[in-house]
């Protein structure tokens, strides 16, 4: 509605304004029908022939009473204006505030889902973008949790700036976190160049507090034809860019209707993980772990895998994330850590079983006694089960997981710090928390042979974790120029394909017997 007459409305609406009105028209009829009838005359008359009573000074009593009560009427209705005046900025701030986030000023999920419905006086709808794009940022959590949340906010800031910078005359909606849709009035010729647009802004280098942040984002992009409705376009966008994120960082998709079915199978997955737990499909299987100087196997790392008919084609980096937003990870987690304790327990007494622990699981205050609770129902030792966490996990709530990790280390379990050199290494965690090992991430060792910067950065986490009296595993050892080169660096330990990929629990003894490694052969190679 238009201002003005917005203001029109208010006025007629309002009582003052209609008693004004009225008493006026009142006022205005009752003259008329003086000068008809003479009325003036008639009264002067009377007033002469009653000088006594003293009319006239009454008469102008009443009108100097008549004037002050205009003069407070006029006031009281200045002052009524300026009332609605307030009252119409308070409704739009209102009107504002619900319908954008106050932190980047950008237009929120009310204010698109508004419009999902609302139609203009053509029928049509009131938004009408030739093409959606669904952004959802890779890497925000792990700014937030690392660096605060203020620093959150400032990287949210200056993401919108980047996101509107990209639509041009578009429209940036902020859905909540860091999910954003992009309206995009004229489709591109190219969607996908489009995304990588996109991205590229995003992945520009920011520096917050003084610290340099890398982030990217996954793009889903959607067209909308003719006559479709925009919630729809949104929604099959939101598929898009889920597949774009499955896919890794910084990738694109475009909505295809496949990817429809594609998310009905994550709800059959979803269903599955849900019967698998319930059936204890989900088993440890082992990889092991093999040390260096004696070059025997020294322990193995329980691995999740799902071996029903369902489990072939979902990995642990699917269902174990999966089993997270399902809230299912305890339990599933519990159930894995003891099978494995009952099958480590029937290995030679000086291998150590590994144990991987998913980030919201060291979020648990009870973690600790849980853990302890399985080691004693399955009466397996402290002393030869690790805990693998990693460092994002740390990151989450580091307070809780200091707690965490000092009431294992009470109760004799050794914590390694897994994937080492990925996502945000902070020293100052390395300083905080103490670790009896660091296991560096299979993305340095597949490259550091042939990588100058990557060797030196492995020899120093080496000499750092040295320092630090902790050992270090190096995973994802495939060839045997690697383990050499690694031993030769001073590494303890070495786990990957070269040795065995993780195996069921039946093959173990079998594998034991069969595989003997001479450390110091080929020495001369590396
Ligand atoms: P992770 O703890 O870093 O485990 C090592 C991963 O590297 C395993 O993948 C393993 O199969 C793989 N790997 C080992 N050697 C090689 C190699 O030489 N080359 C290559 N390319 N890969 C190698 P997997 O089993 O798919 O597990 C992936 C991740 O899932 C694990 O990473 C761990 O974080 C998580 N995960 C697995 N099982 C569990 C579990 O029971 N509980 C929890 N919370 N997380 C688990
Ligand atoms: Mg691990
Ligand atoms: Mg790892």
């Amino acid at each position: 509605m238009r201002p003005s007459v917005k203001k029109i409305r208010l006025l007629l609406g309002n009582a003052a304004y209609r008693d004004a009105v009225w008493l006026g028209l009142a006022g205005f009829v009752f003259w008329l029908v003086a000068i008809a009838f003479d009325a003036h005359d008639s009264m002067h008359d009377f007033i002469l022939t009653h000088e006594h009573w003293e009319l006239d000074e009454i008469i102008l009593a009443i009108a100097a009473m008549g004037i002050a009560g205009f003069i407070y009427g006029y006031r009281r209705i200045v002052d009524l204006n300026k009332e609605i005046g307030l009252r119409d900025t308070a409704e739009d701030k209102v009107a504002w505030i619900a319908n954008h986030d106050s932190l980047t000023s950008l237009p929120n999920r009310h204010f698109l889902e508004s419009n999902y419905k609302s139609r203009n006086a053509h029928g049509r709808s009131a938004l009408t973008p030739e093409m959606v794009a669904s952004v959802d940022l890779d890497g925000f959590k792990q700014v937030n949790d690392l660096l605060g949340h203020s620093a959150g906010d400032e990287l949210l800031v200056a993401t919108a700036e980047r996101l509107k910078s990209a639509v041009g005359d578009g429209l940036v909606v902020r859905m909540g976190g860091d999910e954003f849709v992009l309206l995009i009035h004229t489709a591109p010729k190219n969607p996908v160049s489009f995304g990588n647009l996109v991205i590229r802004k995003l992945s520009e280098p920011l520096v917050i507090n003084g610290v340099q942040v890398k982030i990217s984002g996954s793009v889903g992009l959607a067209v909308a034809g003719r006559a479709r409705d925009l919630d729809t376009v949104v929604r099959e966008a939101d598929m898009a860019m889920y597949v774009a994120k499955r896919s890794g960082r910084n990738a694109v998709a475009v909505f295809t209707p496949d990817m429809e079915q594609g998310f009905l199978r994550r709800a059959e997955c979803e269903l599955e993980l849900r019967r698998a737990i319930k059936k204890n499909r989900i088993v440890p299987h082992y990889q092991p772990l093999i040390d260096l100087g004696t070059g025997k196997t020294c322990g193995f790392e329980a691995l999740a895998r799902w071996t029903d008919k369902f489990g072939p084609g979902y990995t642990p980096d699917v269902y174990i994330p999966l089993a997270e937003d399902l809230g299912l990870i305890v339990e599933l987690s519990e159930q894995i850590l003891r099978r494995a304790c009952l099958d480590a327990k029937k290995w030679p007494r000086d291998l150590d079983l590994s144990f991987n622990i998913s980030p919201t699981q060291l979020t648990d205050r009870l973690l600790g006694l849980r853990i302890v609770q399985i080691l004693g129902e399955t009466e397996f030792p402290p002393q030869r089960l690790q805990i693998e966490i990693t460092e994002s996990a740390i990151a989450k709530d580091s307070d809780t997981a200091f707690r965490i990790i000092s009431d294992l280390r009470a109760s004799g379990i050794r914590v390694v710090l897994d994937d080492f050199g990925t996502g945000y290494s902070s020293l100052a965690q390395l300083s905080r928390f103490e670790f009896d090992g660091i296991k560096i991430d299979r993305e340095f060792i597949a490259s550091f042979l042939n990588d100058e910067k990557q060797m030196k950065i492995i020899r120093a986490i080496i000499c750092l974790a040295k320092g630090l009296n902790a050992k270090t595993t190096a995973e994802g050892v495939e060839t045997d120029s690697q383990v050499f080169a690694l031993r030769k660096i001073g590494c303890d330990i070495v786990q990957g394909y070269f040795f065995a990929k993780a195996m069921p629990a039946s093959e173990v003894q079998g594998y034991l017997a069969d595989n003997t490694f001479d450390p110091k052969a080929n020495q001369e190679s590396a």
